[in-house]
């Protein structure tokens, strides 16, 4: 026993290590990436549920790393977080976001809606709210286009603040969306005083709708009608087959995301569905 204590114990430090070594690693990496231009968004389709078409984008971080390749944000963005690289990967986010807003408006794609992810320390920053406001007047992006993703964990840490925050935003003519909506313990009587125009049902209850049992769907069913009565509109992440769809459908959620309509693609492939107005 006092052997096997050992070597749990030199693999701990090893571990430890390890995971040290990959973060210092990575948040130098990170450092290099926003001056060489190594980030890129990729986007994914909202549908109408009812009728098939797209009704806007969700944009999503992509890191191209010169040697370890594409790299997801779960490996980047806690990590990004911690060292205070998130600000600055924000704002470039927001930027590039905005950016396309225009391209497609230019191209002739009529108010592509744009929802880009905030992380709690972007949101909570003090200057977030005057970097947006400069960013949308520099690109000259249309602030309607722009829908911004929180989760219900960042809104609630300081009520007051955020409330504040939310309605400077709505002003300006920002959409609010609430994501992953359901994983946080936000009190309902609070989300009603926010302005919020999505709620975004997380998508682990999306994947307990399969199984064919019907409490599977009963939480799904129940954030979708009370989004109705709030008059939010409610979106699904993570639909990945035709169950999930008709089941959201027959619940008339109103929109669905997920790999079952479209992958996150390259904004060229994006600007094609837009165009035709349906997915690929
Ligand atoms: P999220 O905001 O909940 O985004 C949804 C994630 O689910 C995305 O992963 C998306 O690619 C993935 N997804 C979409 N459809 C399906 C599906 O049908 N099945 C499954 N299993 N997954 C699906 P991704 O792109 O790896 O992003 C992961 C998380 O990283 C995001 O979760 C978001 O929290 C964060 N993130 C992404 N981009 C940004 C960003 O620009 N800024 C910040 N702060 N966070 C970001
Ligand atoms: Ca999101
Ligand atoms: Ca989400
Ligand atoms: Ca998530």
């Amino acid at each position: 026993a006092k052997e096997r204590g050992r070597n749990n114990y030199q693999f701990f430090r090893h571990d430890m290590n390890t995971r040290a070594v990959e973060r210092q690693l990575v948040e130098s990496n990170l450092r290099r990436a926003l001056e060489h231009g190594e980030f890129t968004l990729h986007y994914q389709p909202k549908v109408n549920l009812e009728s098939g078409r797209i009704t806007g984008v969700e944009a999503l971080l992509r890191w191209q790393h010169p040697d370890w390749g594409l790299v997801l944000p779960e490996r980047f963005i806690a990590i990004a977080e911690e060292c205070g690289l998130i600000v600055p990967i924000g704002n470039w986010v927001l930027r590039a976001a905005c950016m396309q807003a225009v391209r497609w408006r230019d191209a002739g794609i009529a108010a592509a809606s744009i929802a880009v992810n905030v992380s709690a320390l972007e949101f909570r920053h003090r200057d977030f709210f005057d970097r947006l406001l400069a960013i949308v007047t520099e690109t000259g992006a249309d602030p309607a286009c722009l829908q911004l993703e929180l989760t219900e964990s960042v809104l609630m840490r300081d009520v007051a603040t955020s409330a504040a925050l939310l309605a400077k935003l709505k002003a300006m003519g920002v959409q609010i969306a609430v994501d992953d909506f359901g994983t946080g313990y936000s009190s309902l009587s609070y989300l009603n005083q926010f302005p919020i125009d999505v709620l975004k049902i997380d998508q682990s209850f999306v994947k307990a709708i399969d199984g064919g049992m019907k409490s599977n769907g009963a939480i799904v069913g129940a954030v979708i009608s009370m989004g109705r009565n709030l008059h939010q509109q409610v979106i699904a992440e993570g639909v990945e087959d035709e169950a999930q769809f008709a089941f959201l459908k027959a619940h008339k959620c109103n929109e669905g995301q997920g790999y079952w309509f479209s992958r996150p693609v390259e904004a060229m492939q994006m600007q094609a569905m837009l165009r035709a107005g349906v997915c690929a």
